[in-house]
C-alpha cells in the first residue's frame, strides 16, 4: 500500500493557523505513507497537476487530501485522482480549513487537530476499496411548488425550453403576493398589468399543468427521480364546469375572511379571490359555509348556471414522477399583533399593515382604490408609516431585514399623495436601505417631489385620541420627542416564511434557517441549489426579496433544472448500502426506515427471505446501517472497519 498525503495551505486560509509542515511531518511518520507534501493551493491547476504527477511518479495507491470542506472540492479531487489513473474513490478528503484553521486561533491547537484529522483520514483510506458508479435515467418532468411570481417565472422558463412542468399552488389562484400589489417600485408600473399576462401564459402553456388548491403531501426518491404525492383539496366546485361568473359569490349568505385583500373587508364562503384570478374558478371554504356548519343552505348550487357545485367532492391524491423540484413558496407578512402591544396589538382599526394598505390603494381592492380609514370610511389626511415592525428588531426576536420595507414605504407615500393630493405622509425609519438600481433616487423622489417627511427613529407608542391616533416617537436626529396626529398608521411589517415552510422542508429533506426560510447550498456559489440534489429554490422562500431579485433567482433555478435534465441519465454515487445476505435475519427494519424505498425483499435459493439494496435508489444516507439489529448492512466507503479504524486512530 502506498499512501500519499497532500496538505493544502489554501493561501493563508489554512497556513496562517495550521502549521502545514508539522502535518506533513506527522503524515510521513505514519505506516504506509510514502509521500507527504504541502501545496499552496491544491485545487488550482498546478496544485492538481502536482497530485497527478506524484501519483504517477511514486505509484501511489491511496490519497489523502487535507484541505477544505468536501462539499467544496470532493468532486474536484476525485476527478484529479481519476485523471492520474487511480480509482476516484481511493481518495479521502479531510477538512482542516472549516474544522481547524477557520474556527481556531491557537496555532498549536489547530495544528494538533489537523494532524488528528489527517491521521484519521489515512486510517480510513487504508481500508478503502475501489468503487464504481452506475447511471440511472432521469425523469424529464419538473415540479414547481408555489405559484407566485417566482414559481410562474421558473415554470415558464422550463416549459418554454420544452419540458413538462406541474405547477402546484396551495391557494385557489396563482399570482402570490405580487398579485395583491398596486404598483411596483421603482418604476411604479401596475403590478397586475405586468403579472396577469404571465399568469395567463402559465395557465395556457401546453407544457404546464396547473394544480391550484393543491399541496405536496409526500416526496420519495432522489435527484432525477422523485415520486411526489400531491393532494388536490376539495373545493366543492367542478373546475371543468365553472365559468367564473361569480353569481355563487354574489348570492352566498356565508361571510368569510377576505384573505386576498389581507383582511380588509369580507369575502364569502364561496368566492373567487379577485377578478384577475387564474384560473377564474370559484372555491368553497367549508369552514365558513352554512351548509357544512349548520346543515342548511345550498344557495350556490341553486344559482350556479353551470351546475358546477359538488358538495360531495373529496380531496384527491395523485402521484407523479419528477426529475427536479423548484420550491417557490414565498413569504407571508409577520403577524405583529402580539409582539407590539404598544402599537395597539391589532385593536385600533386605523392601524393597518403595509399589505392592507396596498389593497386599499389598489383599484381592484375592496375600496376600489379609494383610500379610506377603516374606522369611519373617511379619507385620511395625515398618514404615518412605521418601518421595521417585526424586522430589524432584536427585542421581538426578528433581527432580519425585510429588504423591501424602505422601498415600498416610499412607494406607498408617493401613491398616497397621488390618491389624496392634500395629504401629508410621515415616515419613521431606522435608516434607509435602498440598494437596488434606481432605488436611492426613488426614495429621494418620495421626499423631494411628494413631500413625505422622514423622521429617523422608532415609534414607542400609538394611542387613540379624539377619534384619531397619536404616534409617539423619538426623532433621533434632532433628539426630540415627536407626537404626530395620525388619521391612518401603516406598519411596514417584516417577512415571515410561508405557513408550513418547515414541514415542507422536512418532506423535501432540505434545510432551513431559524425563520424557516429555506437554506441554499452555498450562499455565494450555489445560491439556488439546496443540499438535496435536484431540489432548487426560487424567490422569497429563501429569504426576503424584491420582485427583480425573485425573478432573477427563478430564472437561475430554471436554468439549473434544464442543465440537470438535459442529460439523459445521471451518475449515481457508488457509496451505497450493501447487505450481507448470508447473515441477514429478514427482520426488514432496514426497509421500514429507508426514506428512498431502496430496500427490497428477495428470496435466496434456500428459500430464506432477505433484504437487498437497489443501488440506483440508495442515496447512502446510512439510516439502514443504524437500524439493522445484527449489523449486517454496511455502507460502501463508510464500512464499520473504516469507522473503527478512524476512531482507533483518534484514540491512540
Ligand atoms: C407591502 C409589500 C409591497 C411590496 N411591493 C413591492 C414592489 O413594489 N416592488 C417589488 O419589487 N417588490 C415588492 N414587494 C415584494 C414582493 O411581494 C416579493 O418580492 C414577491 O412577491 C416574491 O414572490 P414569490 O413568488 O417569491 O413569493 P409569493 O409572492 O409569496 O408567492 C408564493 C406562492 O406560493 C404559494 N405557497 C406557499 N406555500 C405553499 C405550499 N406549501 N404549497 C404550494 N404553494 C404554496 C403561496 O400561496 C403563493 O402563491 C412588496 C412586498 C410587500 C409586503
Amino acid at each position: 500500500m502506498r499512501v500519499g498525503v497532500f496538505v493544502c495551505e489554501c493561501g493563508t486560509n489554512i497556513a496562517a493557523t495550521v502549521s502545514t509542515g508539522k502535518v506533513v511531518d506527522a503524515a510521513l511518520a505514519m505506516r504506509d505513507v510514502l509521500l507527504a507534501e504541502s501545496i499552496h493551493y491544491t485545487c488550482s491547476d498546478p496544485g492538481q497537476r502536482a497530485v497527478i504527477d506524484a501519483i504517477q511518479k511514486h505509484g501511489l495507491t491511496r490519497i489523502v487530501i487535507a484541505s477544505c470542506s468536501p462539499r467544496m472540492h470532493e468532486n474536484t479531487f476525485r476527478r484529479t485522482v481519476g485523471r492520474a489513473g487511480l480509482n476516484a474513490y481511493m481518495m479521502e478528503m479531510v477538512n482542516i480549513r472549516e474544522h481547524c484553521s477557520w474556527i481556531h486561533s491557537d496555532i498549536d491547537e489547530a495544528t494538533d487537530k489537523a494532524i488528528d484529522l489527517m491521521q484519521k483520514g489515512v486510517a480510513r483510506v487504508r481500508r478503502q476499496v475501489p468503487l464504481h458508479s452506475t447511471t440511472v435515467p432521469v425523469t424529464k418532468r419538473v415540479l414547481v411548488v408555489g405559484g407566485g411570481v417566482a414559481g410562474i417565472q421558473a415554470a415558464l422558463d422550463i416549459a418554454d425550453a420544452g419540458l413538462p412542468v406541474t405547477l402546484v399552488e396551495r391557494g385557489p389562484s396563482i399570482g402570490g403576493n405580487m398579485a395583491r400589489l398596486d404598483k411596483t417600485f421603482p418604476t411604479l408600473d401596475c403590478s397586475s398589468c405586468i403579472l396577469t399576462p404571465r399568469m395567463v401564459e402559465a395557465a395556457q402553456h401546453e407544457n404546464i399543468e396547473l394544480m391550484v388548491s393543491s399541496e405536496v403531501e409526500q416526496v420519495r426518491g432522489y435527484i432525477g427521480n422523485f415520486d411526489v404525492d400531491i393532494r388536490r383539496k376539495a373545493t366543492c366546485v367542478d373546475a371543468e364546469k365553472c365559468t367564473g361568473c361569480m353569481i355563487c359569490q354574489e348570492k352566498c349568505p356565508g361571510k368569510a375572511p377576505d384573505e386576498f385583500n389581507a383582511g380588509v373587508g369580507q369575502s364569502k364562503a364561496i368566492s373567487i379571490p379577485c377578478p384577475q384570478a387564474v384560473p377564474l374558478v370559484a372555491a368553497l371554504r367549508k369552514e365558513h359555509c352554512r351548509l357544512f356548519i349548520k346543515g342548511k343552505c345550498s344557495v350556490c348550487k341553486k344559482v350556479c348556471p353551470a351546475d358546477a357545485i359538488d358538495y360531495e367532492q373529496e380531496d384527491r391524491i395523485s402521484t407523479d414522477k419528477f426529475g427536479a423540484i423548484v420550491v417557490a413558496t414565498g413569504y407571508e407578512l409577520y403577524d405583529w399583533r402580539e409582539a407590539y402591544p404598544d402599537y395597539g396589538g391589532g385593536q385600533y382599526p386605523d392601524v393597518v399593515t403595509s399589505m392592507q394598505y396596498e389593497r386599499m390603494l389598489s383599484a381592484s381592492g375592496p375600496t376600489g382604490g379609494h383610500v379610506q380609514r377603516p374606522s369611519d370610511g373617511k379619507e385620511p389626511k395625515n398618514v404615518v408609516f412605521i418601518s421595521c415592525v417585526g424586522s430589524r428588531d432584536e427585542s421581538v426576536g426578528r433581527p432580519l431585514c425585510c429588504s423591501v420595507g424602505c422601498m415600498y414605504i416610499a412607494k406607498q407615500a408617493i401613491l398616497t399623495k397621488e390618491h389624496i393630493p392634500d395629504s401629508q405622509s410621515y415616515v419613521f425609519y431606522i435608516d434607509i436601505r435602498a440598494g437596488g438600481k434606481g432605488y436611492e433616487e426613488f426614495t429621494r423622489r418620495a421626499q423631494r417631489d411628494f413631500g413625505a417627511i422622514y423622521l429617523r427613529g422608532r415609534v414607542g407608542k400609538i394611542y387613540p385620541s379624539n377619534g384619531n391616533l397619536v404616534v409617539m416617537g423619538t426623532d433621533t436626529l434632532s433628539a426630540e420627542q415627536v407626537e404626530l396626529d395620525a388619521d391612518l398608521v401603516v406598519l411596514a411589517t417584516g417577512f415571515a416564511a410561508a405557513e408550513g415552510a418547515g414541514e415542507l422542508a422536512r418532506k423535501l429533506n432540505i434545510s432551513y434557517d431559524q425563520y424557516e426560510f429555506f437554506s441554499e447550498s452555498h450562499p455565494k456559489l450555489r445560491p439556488v441549489e439546496t443540499t438535496t440534489g435536484g431540489v432548487f429554490l426560487a424567490g422569497a422562500c429563501q429569504g426576503p426579496k424584491d420582485i427583480p431579485d425573485t425573478v432573477a433567482q427563478a430564472s437561475a433555478a430554471a436554468s439549473k433544472v434544464l442543465g440537470l435534465l438535459s442529460r439523459g441519465e445521471l451518475e449515481t454515487s457508488p457509496m451505497v448500502a450493501e447487505v450481507n445476505q448470508m447473515r441477514c435475519t429478514g427482520c426488514f427494519k432496514c426497509r421500514d426506515v429507508c426514506p428512498y424505498g431502496a430496500v427490497e425483499v428477495v428470496e435466496l435459493r434456500d428459500g430464506r427471505q432477505v433484504a437487498n439494496v437497489i443501488d440506483s435508489l440508495c442515496q447512502g444516507c446510512g439510516v439502514c446501517n443504524v437500524a439493522c439489529p445484527p449489523a449486517v448492512i454496511s455502507l460502501k466507503g463508510y464500512t464499520d472497519s473504516q469507522l473503527i479504524a478512524e476512531t482507533m486512530e483518534l484514540l491512540r
